[in-house]
């Protein structure tokens, strides 16, 4: 096993794979690691119906099958192995394989992705992938015509609640304050659209339905004497209380934002390090799509050739 590589990418959505055909194709000989959860959050949605290419939708799992096998077509070696420590400061990179292999990189690629914050109720996980969502662009369409409800008050839950306003017969917005956090604008365009309807200071507590969601159980005013609980029937739940980017073992490493997301010199995908690149939705808090981060995967590839080239390495 080469423990001395010129391109490591960690991470394997997306961003890490189209990095890897890339990189392949460039003769960076990559070595990819799949990280924790392999083929990324994709792997946890049903259809994709909105990646170009495919005609006629395919599932999330398969797509990333196949950005894997092209991957590896051009010789990009995949790896099972999850990065949990990195030293940046040296050169070349170090990144610690599951606590115990040492990598040695000319370059790094880092495309570990987000996570969508969930409740953390227990029929979220009954109702995955069956009326359950992190993502309205995603899977709003299944909802053409059918009621949904989307929790959260922020710019992202107002962004969700407005678009799924456009396919659904009606958005609850569940808001467990009495207040939306979002900026002004968005706030102003949910309270004016009459398909939406503000739930605050409601709790959701759980879901219900024989084959998928059919309603959910909500609190009003929970912990408070006036407690009420108040029933909603639906067909789609959408979760935007907000993501959290995997960027935990490069707190120290790497300039991030306020939130945790890796901070790129846009156009690029170029790191506070030299050498390091950020692809995907670790440095994208706005579009999040599987298209711009396979984007963003290729624009990284491209710039750790030419660092490679410019640096002799
Ligand atoms: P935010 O953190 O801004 O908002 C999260 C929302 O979810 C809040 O209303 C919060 O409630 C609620 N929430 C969090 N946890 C729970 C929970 N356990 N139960 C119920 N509700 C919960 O996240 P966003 O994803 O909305 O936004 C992230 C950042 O991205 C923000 O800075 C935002 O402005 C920005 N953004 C900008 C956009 C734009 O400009 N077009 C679009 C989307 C995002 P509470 O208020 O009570 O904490």
């Amino acid at each position: 096993m080469r423990q001395k590589v010129r391109c490591l990418i960690i991470g394997s959505g997306p961003a890490g794979y189209t990095a890897a055909i890339y990189a392949a194709r460039a003769n960076l000989e990559p070595v990819l690691y799949e990280g924790m959860e392999p083929g990324g959050q994709l792997t946890t949605t049903t259809d994709v119906e909105n990646y170009p290419g495919y005609p006629e939708g395919v599932t999330g799992p398969e797509m990333m099958e196949d950005f894997k096998k092209q991957a590896e077509r051009y010789g990009t070696e995949v790896r099972s192995g999850r990065a949990t420590a990195v030293d940046f400061s040296v050169s070349p990179k170090k990144v610690i394989i599951d606590n115990e292999l040492t990598i040695e990189a000319d370059t790094v690629i880092i495309s570990t992705g987000a996570t969508a914050k969930y409740l953390g109720i227990p029929d979220e996980t009954k109702y995955a992938g069956r009326g359950v969502s992190a993502c309205a662009t995603c899977d709003g369409f299944f909802y053409r015509n059918k009621k949904v409800a989307v929790v959260g008050g922020g710019d992202t839950a107002c962004e969700e609640a407005t678009y799924l306003s456009g396919l659904a017969e009606k958005v609850y917005m569940v808001v467990r304050k009495d207040y939306l956090r979002a900026s002004k604008i968005m706030q102003e365009r949910v309270m004016n659209n009459p398909k939406i309807e503000i739930l605050f200071e409601h709790n959701a507590i759980g879901l219900f339905g024989e084959n998928g969601v059919e309603g959910a159980h909500l609190v009003k005013r929970m912990g408070e004497p006036d407690e009420e609980n108040v029933d909603i029937a639906i067909d789609g739940f959408f979760l935007a209380i907000g993501h959290h980017p995997n960027t935990e073992i490069f707190i120290d490493q790497l300039k991030l934002d306020e939130v945790g997301y890796i901070d790129t010199e846009a156009p690029s995908t170029r790191t506070s390090v030299k050498g390091v690149f950020a692809a995907g939705d670790v440095a994208d808090s706005i579009y999040r799509q599987a298209v711009t981060a396979a984007g963003t995967g290729c624009r990284a590839a491209i710039d750790a050739e030419k660092y490679l080239s410019e640096n002799n390495l």
